[in-house]
């Protein structure tokens, strides 16, 4: 799992991770209500409304789900195939509810060099003043509930030394198990 604030480049480095080991990894793709940024991916998520979200909620069709500033966010129950490790990229209140049912999942908790740089990134991905400042406000509490769950805390300068210091985090965790 990983997760971190708002801004910190979660989606970038997952495709990364995912794209330089497509043998080792698959990449789960969450269902969300919130709207699609402007510029974002029509595959960044699948995006539905809240009625079709609460009657897949209904169905049982989600390994965890949570609401994030109003939306909803969820995991599908995933098929990952034989042998791929999942990668889930989901908030903290998502590994707490993963961590229930999956004692040995990995948390791994991206981390922005500054809180500066955070507040860019979110302004350049095009997100709404009002939005920014919701995500910033929630960054404290994302980090202490990583902490809480015993996360690996990356601080995202280099997106190359990101992606192997995730990869090495995993490959520990394989060799552990
Ligand atoms: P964003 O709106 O920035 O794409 O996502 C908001 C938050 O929801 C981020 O922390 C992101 O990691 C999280 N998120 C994305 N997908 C899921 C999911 O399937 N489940 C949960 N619990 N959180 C998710």
């Amino acid at each position: 799992m990983v997760s971190g604030p708002g801004g910190v480049g979660k989606g970038t480095v997952c495709a990364e991770l995912v794209d330089r080991y497509a043998d080792d990894f698959w990449l789960s793709r969450s269902w969300t209500t919130r709207e699609r940024r402007p510029g974002e991916a029509e595959d960044a998520y699948v995006f539905v409304d809240r009625a079709t979200f609460e009657q897949a909620i209904a169905d049982g069709g989600f390994l965890e789900y949570a609401e994030f500033l109003d939306n909803y966010y969820g995991t599908p129950i995933p098929m990952a195939p034989a042998g791929q490790d999942l990668i889930l990229e989901i908030d903290v209140q998502g590994a707490r509810q993963v961590v229930e049912t999956n004692a040995d999942a990995l948390l791994i908790f991206l981390v922005a060099p500054s809180a500066e740089e955070q507040e860019a990134r979110l302004r350049r991905r095009g997100d709404p003043p009002d939005k920014v400042a919701q995500r910033l406000a929630k960054a404290a509490e994302e980090a202490n509930a990583g902490a809480e769950l015993g996360a690996h805390v990356i601080v995202n300068v280099d997106i190359n030394e990101t992606v192997e210091q995730m990869e090495s985090y995993i490959r520990a965790a394989r060799l552990s198990r």
